[in-house]
């Protein structure tokens, strides 16, 4: 028998489950089991990963020949669950087209919405919903997203300008209003008008208006995006393998942006930077997509939507809780709102930081959901080393300059005044002084002034550099290897980023990114709470290896211990 390629969702039935994110991708995988368990997904379908590679194998019009079938049985199926039909004119099915990688790669690879559109279409969506404006934001969306992704007009360098973007201001200027949702239908048509002009004549080719040609173009580009440089960097970065390819979810559109009764957002059941309880998130009211994340608005917190609709609030937070009871982990969710109808689309486990995760876990166990055991293997090892240094008070780091970049040779934050020897850094230690040690390099001579030191700036040696090894040993903030110092240790003074410091002058150094700051910036000590210990005594419980370290001085073997 041939493999299937496409697993359809809808209506409370799905032929994929939670447990299939290597074949349908994390996103496809959660679409399909949100539908099993009952919560309000628009249907639609994933085209699994295997069809990535085989689109980078045997190339685009294979590909579509492979799928044709199966894709067009399954538009079929959503148009049924819609009651709408896709390229109808009068009573037209819209769809999205999102990427889905197994591992979740947040914004790197692009997502068309509202395609189905063209001249006719948009007319008779302005006729069914009795919202001209509405039906042309939605067009002008779709052509812009369309042209970027599927069409290549977005520029490649970031620094260039976007040719809609530019379009949308120039009508914008010429019609004197400053915000999208200004513009008014006419404005919109004009908007529509002058794209399509643009991709003429960057491609050379009409905008495509059958609908299934849409529909191909775009899974395609889903396909390629997964070569896109954005996501290579992501990959390699996060050491998410080339072959796993991204699957493609085509997805019933609903529409937030249909007036003051719809509305989109994104929320997590628990705060994701300090794993504080309560729902925490945010949402626009007549917004679409990305509205929320790309800043254009400023969005609502989600507790609002009590007020503005209390009804779906209601909703969605019962679904957020069994969403949070299902997966048995904080969930990091999307909806959009129709016409005061609740929708979801997308949840996973929400990514968070090194305190909120340990907070997350315990707060698990209390709450019965989780064993201690798996609260242990929820807990990122690497993670955890985040928790143990020094970190720069994050308000105080914005007034913050930065003089030079090196390497971040021993993780924590320093701030401290300039000493160029270990003996004067020992000895203003002694005066009560917070010290940043400066040196060419470091050499055993200098272990009790590194001791002494909140931080240490080194000028040659990378990250197995005498000075990077000790102080890692030693637990101490450590930046090596700052070429960009000119230095006289003899004068005590060394010039960076255009300033000169002398011995007593204050700078900061960042030992987990390598950045060293002019001036004194104001540090948090490691704030090892409660929640660390119970981790710990926990993994105690449960840990096959013994300990040992290795240890060269008295300190460090107390330490050690
Ligand atoms: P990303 O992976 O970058 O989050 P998504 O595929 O999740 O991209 O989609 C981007 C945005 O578009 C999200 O806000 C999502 O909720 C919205 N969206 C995607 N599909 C639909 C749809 N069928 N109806 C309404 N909104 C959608
Ligand atoms: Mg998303």
């Amino acid at each position: 028998m041939d493999k299937k390629r496409v697993y359809t969702f809808g209506n409370g039935q799905a032929e994929g489950k939670a447990d299939m994110r290597n074949l349908l991708g994390g996103k496809g995988a959660n679409l399909a089991e949100m539908n099993l368990i009952g919560v309000p997904v628009p249907p639609g379908f994933t085209i699994t990963t295997e069809v990535c590679s085989e689109y980078y194998e045997l190339g685009k019009d294979k590909v579509v020949e492979l799928l044709k079938a199966d894709v067009e049985k399954a538009i079929a199926n959503i148009e049924n669950l819609m009651n709408s039909k896709f390229g109808d004119v009068e009573n037209p099915l819209l769809v999205s087209v999102r990427s889905g990688a197994r591992a979740s790669m947040p914004g790197m690879m692009d997502t068309i919405l509202n395609l189905g559109l063209n001249d006719e279409v948009v007319e008779g969506l302005s006729r069914k919903t009795g919202r001209p404006r509405f039906a042309w934001d939605s067009y002008r969306r779709f052509v812009q997203m369309y042209g970027d992704v599927v069409l290549g007009m977005k520029p490649v360098n970031k620094e260039d300008i976007d040719p809609f973007e530019e379009i949308i201001e120039k009508v914008k200027e010429e019609k004197g209003v400053k915000l999208d949702n200004e513009l008014e239908v006419e404005d919109l048509k004009e908007l529509v008008k002058r794209f399509k002009v643009a991709v003429k004549e960057q491609t050379g080719q009409d905008f495509p208006t059958c609908a299934y040609e849409q529909l191909w173009g775009a899974i395609c580009a889903v396909f390629r995006s997964w070569m896109n440089e954005r996501a290579i960097l992501y990959r390699k970065m996060e050491g998410i393998p080339a072959e796993w390819g991204t699957a493609v979810n085509v997805q019933a559109m609903v529409f937030g942006n249909m007036g003051e009764t719809s509305g989109t957002g994104v929320a997590f059941t628990r705060n994701p930077s300090t794993g504080a309880k309560g729902i925490y998130g945010e949402y626009l009211i007549n917004a679409q997509g990305e509205d929320v994340v790309a800043g254009i608005r400023t969005p609502q917190p989600i507790t609002k939507l009590e007020q503005d609709l209390p009804e779906c609030y209601k909703q969605f937070m019962e679904i957020a809780m069994k969403l949070e009871a299902h997966y048995r982990d904080m969930q990091d969710m999307e909806f959009t709102i129709e016409n005061g109808k609740l929708f979801f689309l997308q949840t996973r486990n929400g990514k968070r930081t090194a305190q909120a995760a340990l907070q997350i876990a315990c707060d698990l166990v209390d709450e019965g959901m989780i064993t201690p055991q798996e609260a242990v293997t929820r807990i990122e090892a690497k993670s955890l080393d985040q928790l143990l240094h020094p970190t720069f008070d994050p308000e105080a780091l914005k007034a913050g300059e930065v003089i030079g970049q090196a390497l971040p040779a021993s993780p924590g934050a320093a701030a401290g005044k300039v000493y160029f020897t270990a003996e004067d850094a020992k000895q203003a230690h002694e005066q009560g002084e917070r010290v940043v040690l400066v040196r060419l390099e470091t050499s055993p001579e200098d272990i009790e002034g590194m001791h002494a030191s909140e931080g240490i700036l080194t000028v040659r040696g990378g990250m197995t550099s005498h000075a990077a090894v000790v102080a890692r040993g030693m637990g101490t903030c450590c930046v090596s290897g700052c070429g960009d110092i000119a230095i006289n240790e003899d004068d005590k003074v060394f010039e960076l980023g255009g300033h000169t410091f002398h011995e007593g002058d204050y700078i900061s150094l960042d030992g987990s990114t390598g950045k060293i700051y002019k001036g004194d910036i104001k540090t948090m000590e490691a704030s090892v709470s409660g929640n660390f210990g119970r981790i710990m005594d926990w993994a105690d419980q449960y840990r096959k290896l013994q300990v040992r370290t290795n240890a060269d001085t008295p300190q460090d073997a107390a330490n050690a211990v």
